[in-house]
């Protein structure tokens, strides 16, 4: 924090908020929060720095995915498992879950986006993302951390299929619609092929501090081995504060080198040659699917969603026998192909967009925002895809059972996500 220029800008009158990625956490599982979740030891001890600069009023806001129907909002979910009452009892901080308070249209250029209105009362904004990468974005920094405070339709809106201002482009006018006054990137834990729990983390115990936003998130791609002036939002969001997309204009103190610091972090899902399967169907064997890659205009409830369609095939019972020449279509603007006997749209942007389409041999439709997974289970079932009778209890051991490769490896501390 020193050298970052410390806290000596903030009054001790100000009310301070921390946004933290906290996105997700699953009840009663253990589940691998490493480079998926910001340390709750580093949001703990930045909340004893301001207590010791005499700040007062302090708040964590996080707009948690709200995915599956939990009995309790999902920011509170997270507030117990990371024992966050804690600091509340402890240094008196207030938890504010942005999905359960108001929201302010604010327009940054020709973009509009409803923003929680307690952050933007804040006086200070210390904005605190995880050192990770992203399939959609390659890296989730301190830029799109913001997309956390904003509404749930304003985030669909972003993921818009429109190319000239899809997904980069709103996320690229997010630093102008909330500023916050301090960035600090958890990179205790980073993470490859992010952002969530089926990426592989590592420990890399790396924290960037500034003050600056965008020089932040261009000194935390470079860590990640990935060039800032190679990354559409970062290259758009700097273009549209009068910035360079490289590191000239950034001053780096510290004791790292940044360029080689960490290997280099894998953020894409490969496919294969021929460009119709991801790699890991060709290696697993799956023959007779045709499934083009996730683009920026799948949501994230999709996304979660795609974690049964991908499963569903990888656990089917007759996975050794081709499929029936199925394409599945997923996100706002994929096209059926017309050379396949059938194709299955995910998600109501789908059955919205070629339900009647006439290409089309024999359409099979998930309905839903989020799709339903009762229609998944009948869809399979129709395409002759058998899946085990435990499927959905199978799905929901998984987070469990992605936690098995990090359990007894050294460096790998559950500590790190638990308030002491
Ligand atoms: S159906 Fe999927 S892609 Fe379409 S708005 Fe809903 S979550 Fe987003």
């Amino acid at each position: 924090m020193d050298l970052a220029g410390g806290l000596g800008d903030i009054s001790r009158d100000s009310r301070v908020f921390i946004k933290p990625n906290f996105c997700q956490w699953y009840k009663e599982v253990n589940f691998p929060k490493y480079g998926v979740l910001t340390t709750a030891r580093l949001v703990e001890d930045i909340v004893i720095l301001l207590k010791e600069h005499g700040v007062k009023d302090i708040t964590i806001l996080e707009g948690a995915i709200e995915i599956r129907r939990e009995s309790e909002p999902m920011l509170q979910l997270v507030a117990k498992g990371m024992g966050l009452d804690v600091l509340a009892q402890r240094y008196g901080v207030k938890i504010v879950d942005a999905l359960r308070s108001s929201f302010a249209k604010i327009t940054a250029g020709d973009v509009t986006l409803s923003v929680n209105s307690d952050i933007l009362d804040a006086d200070y904004i210390i904005n605190m993302p995880v050192l990770k990468t992203h399939s959609q974005t390659m890296v989730s920094l301190g830029i799109k951390n913001l997309k956390g405070a904003l509404g749930i339709p304003s985030r669909k809106m972003c993921h818009n299929p429109d190319q000239d201002c899809d997904l980069n482009y709103h996320i690229a006018k997010l630093p102008g619609v909330l500023s916050p006054s301090l960035t600090i990137i958890d990179g205790i834990y980073t993470l490859e092929r992010g952002p969530l729990i089926t990426g592989r983390a590592q420990r890399s115990n790396i924290i960037i501090a500034s003050k600056d936003l965008i020089s932040a998130d261009k000194v935390g791609a470079t860590v990640l081995g990935i060039a800032p002036q190679t990354i559409p939002h970062i290259v758009m969001a700097a273009r549209n504060h009068g910035r360079p997309a490289d590191l000239t204009d950034t001053n780096v103190r510290g004791e790292i080198d940044i360029r080689t610091a960490l290997k280099p972090h894998r953020w894409e899902f490969e496919q294969n040659e021929s460009g119709d399967l991801p790699l890991f169907f060709e290696r697993a064997g799956i023959r007779g699917l045709t499934y083009p890659p996730v683009d920026k205009t799948m949501c994230t409830y999709c996304a979660d969603f795609i974690s049964y369609v991908i499963s569903g095939i990888l656990l089917a019972k007759n996975n050794d026998r081709p499929l029936d020449d199925i394409e599945i279509l997923h996100g706002k603007i994929h096209e059926p192909t017309g050379t396949h006997k059938h194709t299955l749209l995910v998600g109501q942007c789908q059955v919205k967009r070629n339900g009647a389409n006439t290409l089309i041999n024999h359409c099979v439709r998930i309905k839903g925002c989020p799709p339903s997974k009762k229609d998944l289970l009948e869809a399979y079932a129709g395409l002759g895809i058998e899946l085990p009778d435990d499927f959905i209890e199978q799905m929901e051991r998984i987070p469990e059972t992605l936690m098995g490769k990090y359990l007894d490896k050294p460096g790998f501390d559950e500590e790190f996500y638990r308030i002491q």
